[in-house]
Protein backbone atom coordinates (compact mmCIF):
# COMPACT_ATOMS: atom_id res chain seq x y z
CA UNK A 1 0.00 0.00 0.00
CA UNK A 2 1.04 3.50 -0.52
CA UNK A 3 2.47 5.16 2.43
CA UNK A 4 -0.03 7.86 2.00
CA UNK A 5 -2.95 6.03 1.72
CA UNK A 6 -2.50 5.98 5.64
CA UNK A 7 -3.62 10.19 5.48
CA UNK A 8 -7.57 8.40 3.98
CA UNK A 9 -7.57 5.77 6.36
CA UNK A 10 -9.44 5.71 9.59
CA UNK A 11 -10.23 3.05 12.03
CA UNK A 12 -13.95 1.50 11.52
CA UNK A 13 -14.47 1.77 15.03
CA UNK A 14 -12.61 5.02 16.75
CA UNK A 15 -12.02 6.57 13.79
CA UNK A 16 -8.76 7.13 14.35
CA UNK A 17 -6.01 7.76 11.95
CA UNK A 18 -3.68 4.38 11.84
CA UNK A 19 0.19 4.30 11.99
CA UNK A 20 3.16 1.38 11.14
CA UNK A 21 3.98 0.41 14.41
CA UNK A 22 7.26 0.19 13.48
CA UNK A 23 8.40 -1.93 16.58
CA UNK A 24 6.14 -4.83 15.40
CA UNK A 25 7.63 -7.02 12.12
CA UNK A 26 7.12 -4.91 8.88
CA UNK A 27 8.60 -5.15 5.23
CA UNK A 28 8.69 -2.22 2.93
CA UNK A 29 8.59 -2.52 -0.96
CA UNK A 30 8.64 0.10 -4.04
CA UNK A 31 5.00 1.11 -2.99
CA UNK A 32 5.34 1.34 0.19
CA UNK A 33 4.21 -0.94 2.99
CA UNK A 34 3.97 -4.85 2.24
CA UNK A 35 3.44 -6.17 4.88
CA UNK A 36 2.41 -4.77 8.79
CA UNK A 37 0.62 -4.07 11.50
CA UNK A 38 -1.59 -0.60 11.94
CA UNK A 39 -2.47 1.06 15.11
CA UNK A 40 -5.47 3.21 16.28
CA UNK A 41 -6.41 4.62 19.34
CA UNK A 42 -8.47 1.02 20.01
CA UNK A 43 -7.37 -1.95 18.10
CA UNK A 44 -4.22 -3.01 15.33
CA UNK A 45 -5.34 -4.32 11.86
CA UNK A 46 -2.41 -6.24 9.79
CA UNK A 47 -1.26 -5.15 6.18
CA UNK A 48 -1.09 -8.42 4.18
CA UNK A 49 0.82 -8.52 0.66
CA UNK A 50 0.57 -4.72 0.57
CA UNK A 51 -3.29 -4.49 1.43
CA UNK A 52 -4.44 -3.70 4.90
CA UNK A 53 -6.96 -5.29 6.77
CA UNK A 54 -9.72 -3.30 8.59
CA UNK A 55 -12.37 -5.54 10.08
CA UNK A 56 -12.18 -8.52 12.94
CA UNK A 57 -13.09 -11.63 10.85
CA UNK A 58 -11.38 -14.79 11.81
CA UNK A 59 -9.12 -14.41 9.05
CA UNK A 60 -7.32 -11.16 9.45
CA UNK A 61 -7.40 -12.23 13.09
CA UNK A 62 -5.14 -15.52 12.49
CA UNK A 63 -3.09 -13.55 9.56
CA UNK A 64 -2.17 -10.67 12.55
CA UNK A 65 -0.67 -13.16 14.78
CA UNK A 66 1.41 -14.17 11.68
CA UNK A 67 2.47 -11.04 11.04
CA UNK A 68 3.86 -10.06 14.25
CA UNK A 69 4.57 -13.74 14.18
CA UNK A 70 7.21 -12.22 11.23
CA UNK A 71 5.48 -15.04 8.70
CA UNK A 72 3.75 -13.02 6.22
CA UNK A 73 3.56 -16.30 3.74
CA UNK A 74 1.27 -17.86 6.52
CA UNK A 75 -0.38 -14.35 6.78
CA UNK A 76 -1.00 -14.51 3.37
CA UNK A 77 -2.66 -18.36 3.46
CA UNK A 78 -4.71 -17.54 6.64
CA UNK A 79 -6.17 -14.39 3.90
CA UNK A 80 -6.83 -16.65 1.16
CA UNK A 81 -8.22 -19.36 3.32
CA UNK A 82 -5.75 -21.73 1.99
CA UNK A 83 -5.68 -24.32 4.76
CA UNK A 84 -4.46 -27.88 2.77
CA UNK A 85 -0.61 -27.18 2.05
CA UNK A 86 -0.72 -28.74 -1.31
CA UNK A 87 -3.63 -26.73 -2.11
CA UNK A 88 -1.57 -23.64 -1.18
CA UNK A 89 1.68 -25.09 -2.58
CA UNK A 90 -0.67 -25.57 -5.81
CA UNK A 91 -1.64 -21.52 -5.89
CA UNK A 92 1.57 -20.02 -4.56
CA UNK A 93 3.83 -21.39 -7.61
CA UNK A 94 0.88 -20.64 -9.46
CA UNK A 95 0.97 -16.80 -8.00
CA UNK A 96 4.83 -16.94 -8.61
CA UNK A 97 4.52 -17.37 -12.38
CA UNK A 98 4.14 -14.58 -15.01
CA UNK A 99 1.80 -16.47 -17.19
CA UNK A 100 -0.85 -17.53 -15.10
CA UNK A 101 -4.37 -16.02 -15.73
CA UNK A 102 -7.34 -14.30 -13.93
CA UNK A 103 -9.29 -17.73 -14.06
CA UNK A 104 -6.27 -20.11 -12.86
CA UNK A 105 -5.70 -18.34 -9.93
CA UNK A 106 -9.44 -18.03 -8.83
CA UNK A 107 -9.69 -22.19 -9.87
CA UNK A 108 -6.69 -22.36 -7.70
CA UNK A 109 -8.29 -20.56 -4.79
CA UNK A 110 -11.50 -22.71 -5.09
CA UNK A 111 -13.67 -20.09 -5.48
CA UNK A 112 -16.92 -19.35 -7.64
CA UNK A 113 -17.04 -15.42 -7.80
CA UNK A 114 -19.95 -14.04 -9.22
CA UNK A 115 -21.52 -17.44 -9.56
CA UNK A 116 -18.51 -18.49 -11.51
CA UNK A 117 -19.42 -16.28 -14.56
CA UNK A 118 -16.75 -13.97 -14.46
CA UNK A 119 -15.38 -14.75 -17.43
CA UNK A 120 -18.31 -13.17 -19.12
CA UNK A 121 -18.71 -10.38 -16.82
CA UNK A 122 -17.48 -7.51 -19.47
CA UNK A 123 -20.76 -7.96 -21.45
CA UNK A 124 -23.61 -9.04 -18.88
CA UNK A 125 -26.58 -6.42 -19.26
CA UNK A 126 -25.76 -5.88 -15.28
CA UNK A 127 -22.47 -4.79 -16.16
CA UNK A 128 -22.67 -3.24 -19.26
CA UNK A 129 -25.52 -0.62 -17.85
CA UNK A 130 -23.69 0.09 -14.63
CA UNK A 131 -20.49 0.87 -16.44
CA UNK A 132 -21.93 3.29 -19.05
CA UNK A 133 -23.52 4.97 -15.60
CA UNK A 134 -20.54 4.87 -14.20
CA UNK A 135 -18.42 6.28 -17.27
CA UNK A 136 -21.03 9.20 -17.38
CA UNK A 137 -21.30 10.44 -13.74
CA UNK A 138 -17.88 9.23 -12.55
CA UNK A 139 -17.14 11.32 -15.79
CA UNK A 140 -19.00 14.63 -15.00
CA UNK A 141 -17.69 14.54 -11.26
CA UNK A 142 -13.94 13.92 -11.57
CA UNK A 143 -14.10 16.26 -14.49
CA UNK A 144 -11.83 18.38 -12.65
CA UNK A 145 -10.37 15.94 -9.97
CA UNK A 146 -11.20 14.48 -7.22
CA UNK A 147 -11.39 10.42 -5.77
CA UNK A 148 -13.24 7.75 -6.44
CA UNK A 149 -14.25 4.38 -4.44
CA UNK A 150 -15.45 1.74 -5.15
CA UNK A 151 -16.84 -0.19 -2.14
CA UNK A 152 -18.00 -3.57 -2.09
CA UNK A 153 -15.97 -3.94 -6.08
CA UNK A 154 -15.20 -7.19 -6.07
CA UNK A 155 -12.67 -8.21 -8.29
CA UNK A 156 -12.87 -4.78 -9.41
CA UNK A 157 -14.71 -5.05 -12.95
CA UNK A 158 -15.57 -1.58 -12.60
CA UNK A 159 -12.71 -0.80 -10.72
CA UNK A 160 -11.02 -0.59 -14.01
CA UNK A 161 -12.78 1.79 -15.28
CA UNK A 162 -12.51 4.26 -12.33
CA UNK A 163 -8.95 3.52 -12.90
CA UNK A 164 -8.87 6.11 -16.14
CA UNK A 165 -11.42 8.71 -14.17
CA UNK A 166 -10.00 9.48 -10.92
CA UNK A 167 -7.37 11.45 -10.44
CA UNK A 168 -5.41 10.21 -7.83
CA UNK A 169 -5.34 5.79 -7.32
CA UNK A 170 -9.32 4.75 -6.90
CA UNK A 171 -9.77 2.33 -3.65
CA UNK A 172 -11.33 -0.36 -4.45
CA UNK A 173 -13.10 -1.51 -1.00
CA UNK A 174 -14.58 -5.35 -0.34
CA UNK A 175 -14.72 -7.75 3.00
CA UNK A 176 -13.34 -10.69 0.08
CA UNK A 177 -9.04 -10.62 0.56
CA UNK A 178 -8.97 -12.41 -2.81
CA UNK A 179 -10.89 -10.67 -4.35
CA UNK A 180 -9.20 -7.33 -4.44
CA UNK A 181 -5.81 -9.27 -4.11
CA UNK A 182 -6.64 -10.59 -7.68
CA UNK A 183 -8.65 -7.41 -9.24
CA UNK A 184 -4.96 -5.28 -8.39
CA UNK A 185 -3.24 -8.20 -10.33
CA UNK A 186 -5.46 -8.27 -13.22
CA UNK A 187 -8.57 -6.58 -13.50
CA UNK A 188 -8.15 -2.93 -12.19
CA UNK A 189 -3.90 -2.72 -11.97
CA UNK A 190 -3.50 1.22 -10.49
CA UNK A 191 -6.43 0.65 -7.93
CA UNK A 192 -5.47 0.86 -4.05
CA UNK A 193 -6.91 -2.16 -2.62
CA UNK A 194 -8.58 -1.96 1.04
CA UNK A 195 -10.08 -4.97 2.83
CA UNK A 196 -12.97 -3.80 4.82
CA UNK A 197 -16.56 -4.65 5.78
CA UNK A 198 -19.47 -3.04 3.88
CA UNK A 199 -22.23 -3.50 7.28
CA UNK A 200 -19.54 -1.65 9.64
CA UNK A 201 -18.72 2.07 9.75
CA UNK A 202 -16.38 2.85 6.47
CA UNK A 203 -12.99 3.04 7.13
CA UNK A 204 -12.07 6.06 5.55
CA UNK A 205 -12.15 10.24 6.86
CA UNK A 206 -14.12 12.15 6.03
CA UNK A 207 -14.93 13.81 2.22
CA UNK A 208 -11.40 11.58 1.15
CA UNK A 209 -13.32 11.03 -2.05
CA UNK A 210 -15.87 12.92 -4.47
CA UNK A 211 -17.31 9.82 -5.86
CA UNK A 212 -18.42 6.57 -3.74
CA UNK A 213 -20.07 3.69 -5.86
CA UNK A 214 -21.55 0.50 -4.98
CA UNK A 215 -22.64 -1.68 -7.66
CA UNK A 216 -24.71 -5.06 -7.32
CA UNK A 217 -24.14 -5.60 -3.47
CA UNK A 218 -26.32 -2.98 -1.78
CA UNK A 219 -29.07 -5.84 -1.82
CA UNK A 220 -26.51 -7.65 0.16
CA UNK A 221 -25.75 -4.75 2.96
CA UNK A 222 -27.70 -5.27 6.11
CA UNK A 223 -26.94 -2.09 7.53
CA UNK A 224 -28.56 0.33 4.36
CA UNK A 225 -29.06 3.03 6.54
CA UNK A 226 -25.32 3.86 7.94
CA UNK A 227 -24.26 2.41 4.24
CA UNK A 228 -25.62 5.52 2.48
CA UNK A 229 -24.86 7.73 5.16
CA UNK A 230 -21.52 6.58 5.09
CA UNK A 231 -21.05 6.70 1.28
CA UNK A 232 -22.64 10.02 1.29
CA UNK A 233 -19.56 10.82 4.33
CA UNK A 234 -16.82 9.83 2.18
CA UNK A 235 -18.00 12.30 -0.79
CA UNK A 236 -18.22 15.46 1.71
CA UNK A 237 -15.48 17.21 0.13
CA UNK A 238 -16.52 20.29 -0.13
CA UNK A 239 -17.34 20.05 -3.58
CA UNK A 240 -20.51 18.54 -5.63
CA UNK A 241 -19.66 14.94 -5.82
CA UNK A 242 -22.11 11.80 -6.15
CA UNK A 243 -23.04 9.05 -4.52
CA UNK A 244 -24.33 5.95 -7.10
CA UNK A 245 -25.71 2.66 -6.49
CA UNK A 246 -25.74 0.13 -9.24
CA UNK A 247 -28.24 -2.82 -9.82
CA UNK A 248 -29.72 -3.00 -6.52
CA UNK A 249 -32.55 -5.32 -6.66
CA UNK A 250 -36.43 -4.12 -6.23
CA UNK A 251 -38.77 -5.96 -3.33
CA UNK A 252 -41.45 -5.89 -5.37
CA UNK A 253 -39.97 -7.98 -7.91
CA UNK A 254 -38.63 -11.41 -6.95
CA UNK A 255 -35.41 -12.79 -8.22
CA UNK A 256 -32.85 -15.62 -7.59
CA UNK A 257 -30.23 -13.63 -5.93
CA UNK A 258 -32.72 -11.53 -4.10
CA UNK A 259 -30.48 -10.48 -1.14
CA UNK A 260 -32.47 -8.05 1.27
CA UNK A 261 -33.91 -5.31 -1.23
CA UNK A 262 -36.24 -2.13 0.00
CA UNK A 263 -38.80 -0.90 -2.22
CA UNK A 264 -37.50 2.21 -4.00
CA UNK A 265 -39.33 4.42 -1.53
CA UNK A 266 -37.24 2.45 1.10
CA UNK A 267 -34.04 3.10 -0.99
CA UNK A 268 -35.09 6.95 -1.36
CA UNK A 269 -35.84 6.93 2.70
CA UNK A 270 -31.99 5.99 3.04
CA UNK A 271 -30.71 9.58 1.76
CA UNK A 272 -31.06 12.22 4.32
CA UNK A 273 -29.02 15.39 3.26
CA UNK A 274 -28.80 14.39 -0.81
CA UNK A 275 -31.47 13.80 -3.07
CA UNK A 276 -31.54 10.82 -4.42
CA UNK A 277 -32.93 9.78 -8.19
CA UNK A 278 -33.45 6.29 -8.89
CA UNK A 279 -33.56 4.77 -12.56
CA UNK A 280 -35.38 1.65 -13.76
CA UNK A 281 -32.46 -0.58 -15.63
CA UNK A 282 -34.57 -1.58 -18.12
CA UNK A 283 -34.63 2.04 -19.40
CA UNK A 284 -31.44 2.76 -19.28
CA UNK A 285 -30.30 -0.53 -21.03
CA UNK A 286 -32.70 0.31 -23.51
CA UNK A 287 -31.12 3.82 -24.41
CA UNK A 288 -27.73 1.50 -24.85
CA UNK A 289 -28.94 -0.90 -27.14
CA UNK A 290 -30.46 1.60 -29.22
CA UNK A 291 -26.40 3.46 -29.59
CA UNK A 292 -26.94 5.97 -26.80
CA UNK A 293 -27.72 8.84 -25.73
CA UNK A 294 -27.57 7.53 -22.10
CA UNK A 295 -30.48 9.62 -20.25
CA UNK A 296 -30.12 10.36 -16.85
CA UNK A 297 -32.39 13.74 -17.56
CA UNK A 298 -35.07 10.98 -17.40
CA UNK A 299 -37.51 10.96 -14.18
CA UNK A 300 -38.95 7.04 -13.88
CA UNK A 301 -42.58 7.23 -12.68
CA UNK A 302 -43.33 5.09 -9.28
CA UNK A 303 -45.08 2.59 -11.29
CA UNK A 304 -41.90 2.10 -13.87
CA UNK A 305 -39.70 1.83 -10.34
CA UNK A 306 -42.24 -0.71 -9.03
CA UNK A 307 -42.08 -2.98 -12.03
CA UNK A 308 -38.33 -3.16 -12.48
CA UNK A 309 -36.18 -5.91 -10.91
CA UNK A 310 -32.86 -3.89 -10.37
CA UNK A 311 -32.39 -0.25 -9.50
CA UNK A 312 -30.26 2.47 -10.13
CA UNK A 313 -29.66 4.99 -7.79
CA UNK A 314 -27.36 8.28 -8.29
CA UNK A 315 -27.37 11.30 -5.77
CA UNK A 316 -25.78 14.38 -6.47
CA UNK A 317 -26.16 18.27 -6.69
CA UNK A 318 -24.65 18.68 -10.02
CA UNK A 319 -26.82 19.60 -12.38
CA UNK A 320 -24.87 18.34 -15.14
CA UNK A 321 -24.90 14.78 -13.74
CA UNK A 322 -29.15 14.71 -15.02
CA UNK A 323 -28.39 15.00 -18.46
CA UNK A 324 -28.06 13.24 -21.28
CA UNK A 325 -24.57 11.78 -21.62
CA UNK A 326 -23.05 10.50 -25.06
CA UNK A 327 -21.71 6.63 -25.55
CA UNK A 328 -17.81 6.73 -25.58
CA UNK A 329 -17.07 4.98 -28.81
CA UNK A 330 -15.17 1.73 -28.27
CA UNK A 331 -11.48 2.10 -28.27
CA UNK A 332 -9.30 1.56 -31.00
CA UNK A 333 -6.39 0.10 -29.57
CA UNK A 334 -6.44 -2.16 -26.61
CA UNK A 335 -6.06 -1.46 -23.16
CA UNK A 336 -5.67 -5.28 -22.50
CA UNK A 337 -6.55 -7.53 -25.05
CA UNK A 338 -9.10 -7.37 -27.68
CA UNK A 339 -10.74 -11.04 -27.66
CA UNK A 340 -14.03 -12.42 -28.72
CA UNK A 341 -16.86 -12.58 -26.25
CA UNK A 342 -16.11 -16.39 -24.67
CA UNK A 343 -19.68 -16.62 -25.14
CA UNK A 344 -19.13 -17.47 -28.61
CA UNK A 345 -18.16 -20.94 -29.71
CA UNK A 346 -16.20 -21.45 -32.97
CA UNK A 347 -18.90 -22.53 -35.46
CA UNK A 348 -16.71 -22.72 -38.77
CA UNK A 349 -13.29 -22.32 -39.32
CA UNK A 350 -12.86 -21.32 -42.89
CA UNK A 351 -13.00 -17.46 -43.93
CA UNK A 352 -14.92 -15.57 -42.57
CA UNK A 353 -14.44 -17.83 -38.94
CA UNK A 354 -18.23 -18.39 -37.73
CA UNK A 355 -19.13 -18.06 -34.34
CA UNK A 356 -22.38 -18.93 -32.41
CA UNK A 357 -23.53 -17.66 -29.18
CA UNK A 358 -23.94 -20.46 -26.54
CA UNK A 359 -25.00 -19.68 -22.83
CA UNK A 360 -22.94 -21.80 -20.21
CA UNK A 361 -26.05 -22.65 -18.73
CA UNK A 362 -29.62 -21.78 -18.10
CA UNK A 363 -29.45 -20.42 -14.91
CA UNK A 364 -27.22 -17.73 -16.87
CA UNK A 365 -29.74 -17.20 -19.61
CA UNK A 366 -32.21 -16.72 -17.03
CA UNK A 367 -30.19 -14.20 -15.13
CA UNK A 368 -28.28 -12.53 -18.16
CA UNK A 369 -30.72 -13.39 -21.47
CA UNK A 370 -31.43 -9.44 -22.29
CA UNK A 371 -27.86 -9.42 -23.70
CA UNK A 372 -29.48 -11.14 -26.81
CA UNK A 373 -31.28 -7.73 -27.28
CA UNK A 374 -26.98 -6.69 -28.44
CA UNK A 375 -25.51 -9.88 -28.81
CA UNK A 376 -26.30 -11.90 -32.49
CA UNK A 377 -26.76 -15.26 -32.15
CA UNK A 378 -24.32 -15.53 -35.32
CA UNK A 379 -21.68 -13.55 -36.23
CA UNK A 380 -18.87 -14.25 -38.87
CA UNK A 381 -15.52 -12.47 -38.78
CA UNK A 382 -12.75 -12.29 -41.81
CA UNK A 383 -9.28 -14.02 -40.58
CA UNK A 384 -7.83 -10.62 -41.03
CA UNK A 385 -9.31 -8.66 -38.85
CA UNK A 386 -9.02 -11.60 -36.44
CA UNK A 387 -5.10 -11.31 -36.63
CA UNK A 388 -5.46 -7.14 -36.21
CA UNK A 389 -7.29 -7.31 -33.05
CA UNK A 390 -4.99 -10.22 -31.57
CA UNK A 391 -2.37 -7.44 -31.98
CA UNK A 392 -4.60 -4.64 -29.86
CA UNK A 393 -5.69 -2.77 -33.09
CA UNK A 394 -9.58 -2.47 -33.29
CA UNK A 395 -10.56 -2.97 -37.55
CA UNK A 396 -12.99 -0.27 -38.63
CA UNK A 397 -15.12 -2.88 -39.95
CA UNK A 398 -15.29 -4.22 -36.10
CA UNK A 399 -15.99 -1.59 -34.88
CA UNK A 400 -19.97 -2.16 -34.51
CA UNK A 401 -19.24 -5.35 -32.41
CA UNK A 402 -16.93 -3.97 -30.81
CA UNK A 403 -19.83 -1.25 -29.57
CA UNK A 404 -22.46 -4.48 -29.16
CA UNK A 405 -20.04 -6.35 -26.89
CA UNK A 406 -18.84 -9.08 -29.48
CA UNK A 407 -15.69 -8.20 -29.44
CA UNK A 408 -14.72 -7.40 -25.81
CA UNK A 409 -11.44 -5.30 -24.31
CA UNK A 410 -10.44 -7.98 -21.78
CA UNK A 411 -8.33 -7.70 -19.00
CA UNK A 412 -4.19 -9.24 -19.84
CA UNK A 413 -4.34 -12.97 -19.10
CA UNK A 414 -8.09 -12.79 -17.97
CA UNK A 415 -8.34 -16.62 -19.31
ZN1 LIG B 1 -9.60 2.19 16.44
Amino acid sequence: MKPETLDILRCPYCGGRLELVTSSYHRRDADGIHDGILGCHCCVFPVVAGIPILHLQAGPSAAREQIEAGRPDRALRAMFGLEDDRQAAHFEALAASDTATYRELVEALGLTFEGGYFLYRFSDPTYVVAHAVVRAVAGSVLRDGGRAIDVCGGSGHLTRLLVELSSQAPVLADLYFSKIWLARRFTAPGCEPVCCDGNAPLPFARGAFRYAMCSDAFQYIWTKRQFVGEMTRLIDDGKAGAVVINHTHNQHVWCPSHGQPLTPEGYRDLFETLEPRLFGETGLLADLVKGGPLDLARRDSAETLDAEPALTIVASRRPDVFALHRLAPPPSEARGEFRVNPLYVLESDADPVGFRLRFPSEDYEQEYGACRQYLPDRVAIDRASLAELASGRLPSGLFDLARRRVIVDLPRKYY
